[in-house]
């Protein structure tokens, strides 16, 4: 008699085609994930589902919502980014946007970071249909993760708002599979400075914007020194510290010129125990103190600091409920883990939803050329999604 195929088995053998055609979609950020979305819904309503669109404020992009199940708490989110990072400038051995098998690797941009998670998930949809499930799955498609985590907020604000009170959140980000309990936040600022243009001989004329950023950015770099040396060895990060790097700088346009203009952009990540506002308010201090030198000498100028993005930090789950769970599914005994990388785990956490990370596939291989997702990884999380639908039928 044939071996049939284990539930596991058919459901890695629907997440596969799945895979091949989200990653087929070129969703990088600065582009719309409609095409991505729009082909999920087709996928949905063929099964007889309706999910939800929720739009950006602009309408080119949206967050996907679709709950299975009876409609009652204690239900679980299946939480995942839509969006992935740009190939440009990248040395792509084959095609970014098609998937391609290399013998046990499936290699293609997002097929870690992470539309193997959402291939597991649609593909679950199927098993979550038939089974007699007690709880809910909710799946949680959003768009814009890479670029600040944009898009979670208006989908979590429809969760809250319009769903029975979920027991927890899995976020997909790739961990190969094993439960992270805790990551950084981060925070991004712009910070323009603006002067007055002058021979460099006259400097008494005008202001050089170059020379006042770098009074910004050396405080920026003494407050980082400061966070690594103060970092809590017993931190279960790596660096185990709060980081705070510049990571663009552009301004001025000659030797003998003083600069009108010099922007840099920075950002600070840290565990759940530091403040960013505390860290930095001697910048602040400064930026308003520059802010004042230059308007008295140039009053069209002056220092302008802009939060770009800010993302809160997951912590541990003091109760660790929802990580035991999580762990269950996973097969996981493994030590505590957090990950410095940020994610939109702790706004579903911030919102009172106890979150995880837990996905398929290696952060190591996240926002490289050549991507890849093991194929043994999406059969272990065909596994895991398998024992997840049974977990919502007791
Ligand atoms: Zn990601």
């Amino acid at each position: 008699m044939a071996a049939q195929p284990s539930r596991a088995e058919s459901l890695a053998g629907r997440a596969l085609p799945i895979l091949e055609r989200l990653v087929a979609f070129d969703t990088t950020s600065q582009n719309s994930n409609l095409a991505l979305i729009g082909w999920a819904e087709d996928y949905l309503r063929a099964q007889g589902l309706q999910p939800r669109r929720i739009a950006s404020a602009d309408g080119g992009k949206a967050n996907l919502l679709i709950s299975i199940g009876p409609p009652v708490e204690g239900g679980i989110v299946l939480s995942g980014h839509t969006d992935v990072v740009p190939t440009a400038g990248q040395a792509w051995t084959s095609e970014p946007f098609s998937l391609v098998r290399r013998g046990g690797r499936l290699v293609g941009r997002g097929a870690a970071d992470m539309k193997g998670f959402l291939a597991l998930a649609l593909a679950a949809t199927p098993d979550l249909l038939a089974a007699p499930l007690k709880r809910p799955a909710h799946l949680a498609f959003s768009y814009d993760e890479e670029v600040g985590c944009l898009g979670a907020p208006a989908l979590i604000a429809a969760i809250a708002a319009d769903l029975p009170k979920p027991a927890l959140c899995i976020v997909g980000e790739p961990t190969n599979l094993e439960v992270v309990a805790a990551h950084k936040g981060v925070s991004v600022w712009r910070v323009t400075v603006t002067g007055r243009e002058a021979h460099s001989a006259q400097t008494h004329l005008g202001a050089s914007a170059v020379m006042e950023a770098t009074r910004l950015m050396a405080k920026l770099v003494a407050i980082a020194r400061r966070l690594e040396r103060e970092a809590d060895p017993a931190s279960p990060f790596e660096p185990k510290g709060a980081s705070l790097t510049i990571g663009q700088v552009a301004g001025g346009e000659a030797a003998n010129i003083l600069a009108r203009e010099c922007a840099f952009l920075f950002d600070l990540r840290a565990g759940a125990g530091l403040d960013p506002a505390a860290a930095l308010a001697p910048f602040f201090a400064l930026a308003r103190r520059v802010d004042k030198e230059i308007k008295a000498r140039a009053p069209e100028g002056g220092v302008k600091v802009e939060p770009l993005a800010d993302v809160p930090p997951l912590a541990p789950d003091p109760g660790g409920e929802a990580e035991a769970f999580v762990r269950t599914l996973a097969g996981d005994n493994g030590p505590r883990r957090a990950a410095s990388f940020a994610s939109e785990a702790g706004q579903f956490q911030r919102a009172g939803v106890p979150t995880v990370l837990c996905g398929p596939g290696s952060i190591d291989q996240a926002h490289r050329p050549d991507e890849y997702l093991e194929l043994a990884q999406l059969e272990r999380g065909a596994a895991f999604m398998t024992r997840l639908v049974e977990a919502l039928t007791r």
